[in-house]
């Protein structure tokens, strides 16, 4: 049997590269050989730069069954337009004697001919390559020079060829300004902007509503604020079927100015609202973390906040260090300590309590400088700091809940904690108070077998705030630490 190979790519298709011209000139050929026995293995649509074909896997199928007597193809970049692939796959030819033939090259299986084969695939890369780096620098310089690099069709935007850059489109700028006004001044959630378009029968330009990760996109992209960054992404085909998106380095972006569909400060004040209802989605209502404001970031020196993430119908529980709550948008510039699972730490500054009293029946020695009474005066500051946050935290809630940022069950839930806490707060800030005012300022009354019988939540809850300590968690990939001051 004698074979003919043909492929076109999708561009190729696009540019108008005919699968027709390939397959008449190979017939031309083999029947100038007056062969029949003809058998076509075509790949329409299919890059060369992969080896993953139909067509191609067919063909090779058959050449190791020892079917294929003549091979005819177009031009060696038919086969592959990788150098190695290309020789790999005539080398598999060669094995079973299948005889290659090229239409625009007198190809033979001698050293020379080989050589020949090589040298020409290698200028061929070379010059793909050289192609492709003078289309990039020409798309950098135009983005350099301010002009967007290709119609991306954005959302709000038409599209001025001559200029190439955005024109406000103000049907659609509209309802962008709607989505950013119901998120930045009402403190919508994007669920609730999504039902309020929806209940406005307001439609994407497909005729379709807006879904929350259409919204979500719309509102954290920085070029509605009139900065679009350019070559921020690439695509990367890494086989037949799949393309990578692959972010560059922050340095090599290009900033872009366009039309502002919004101010900036919307933009600011919506990405701040969205860290806000994020943060606030993420909380626990059980929200029983043991180590709330006492365990601190150390590189930050910013407090964690607990937080839950249900997976697959599984809780998690972390401690997320409060400059990633607040800017889980950014994409760099994060704070680098990972984020602690909350059981692993409790447990382990709990067991690491214990053993030192177990040890040293002495507790006042854990409490540094305990016995000074700046010491309990820094104490009943940091106290009343936290008494009164708790107090401010009481105050956002409500008016959260006014705005219909939360629900009432959350709310009352976050009220009931919060009064817990302030409860605590208040007593241990009386005990102090009491102890500094009657000069019993040795020891805050907590005995070793106290900490050792405790094992409910509250009453190690209790315990550890009496003592005072922050937990700082330094920053390692490998393992947690953590050392305690006060
Ligand atoms: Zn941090």
């Amino acid at each position: 049997m004698n074979a003919i190979y043909a492929r076109v790519s999708t561009l190729e298709q696009v540019e108008g590269y005919s699968l027709t011209d390939q397959l008449s000139s190979c017939r031309n050929r083999l029947l100038e050989m007056n062969v029949t026995n003809i058998e076509e293995y075509i790949d329409d649509g299919y890059s060369g730069e992969f080896l993953e074909r139909p067509g191609l896997d067919r063909l090779r199928n058959d050449i190791r069954n020892k079917l294929v007597e003549h091979i005819v193809i177009y031009d060696p970049d038919r086969l592959s337009r990788n150098l190695t692939n290309q020789l790999l796959l005539a080398d598999e030819m060669e094995k079973t004697n299948t005889k290659l033939i090229f239409i625009t090259h007198d190809y033979d299986a001698s050293p020379e001919g080989r050589l020949f084969f090589s040298i020409r695939g290698a200028i061929s890369a070379f010059e793909k390559a050289k192609i492709r780096e003078r289309t990039m620098r020409g798309k950098r310089t135009k983005a350099l020079s301010g002009k967007l690099v290709f119609n991306d069709k954005a959302f709000g935007y038409d599209y001025d060829e001559v200029n190439s850059m955005y024109m406000i489109n103000e049907t659609e700028a509209n309802i962008i300004r709607l989505m950013y006004s119901l998120c930045a001044d009402k403190h919508y959630s994007l669920r609730d902007i999504m039902l309020e378009l929806r209940s406005m029968g307001i439609m994407n330009r497909k005729g379709k509503p807006f879904v929350l990760s259409n919204i979500h996109r719309i509102l954290i992209n920085e070029m509605y604020a009139g900065t679009k960054w350019s070559f921020k992404y690439y695509g990367k085909k890494t086989s037949q079927y799949k393309t990578k998106v692959i972010t560059r380095p922050q340095e090599e972006w290009i900033p872009i100015q366009v039309p502002a569909i919004v101010t900036k400060e919307l933009w600011s004040t919506a990405q701040q609202v969205l860290g806000k209802n994020k943060f606030l989605a993420e909380r626990n209502t059980k929200r029983n973390y043991l180590l709330r404001s006492i365990i601190k970031c150390e590189c930050c020196n910013r407090y964690m906040t607990g937080v839950c993430r249900v997976q697959k119908g599984v809780e998690y529980k972390y401690y997320v260090c409060n400059r990633n709550m607040e800017n889980w948008y950014l994409k760099t510039g994060k704070c680098t300590t990972r984020n602690i699972p909350s059981s692993l730490i409790e447990e382990s500054i709990w067991n690491t309590l214990c053993s030192l009293i177990k040890k040293d029946q002495d507790l006042s020695i854990y409490m540094p400088n305990s016995n000074a009474q700046d010491n309990i005066t820094e104490q009943l500051e940091r106290l009343t700091t936290y008494h009164e946050k708790l107090q401010k935290k009481r105050s956002d809630i409500m008016s959260w809940f006014r705005d219909n940022v939360i629900d009432s069950t959350t709310a009352k839930k976050e009220l009931q904690d919060i009064k817990k806490e302030i409860a605590a707060a208040a007593t241990t800030l009386a005990t102090i108070k009491d102890k500094k005012e009657r000069g019993m300022i040795k020891s805050f009354n907590i005995t070793a077998e106290e900490i050792l019988a405790a094992t409910t939540f509250q009453t190690k809850r209790d315990i550890l705030l009496k003592l005072g300590y922050t937990i700082y968690i330094t920053k390692n990939s490998h393992h947690i630490d953590w050392y305690l001051s006060n």
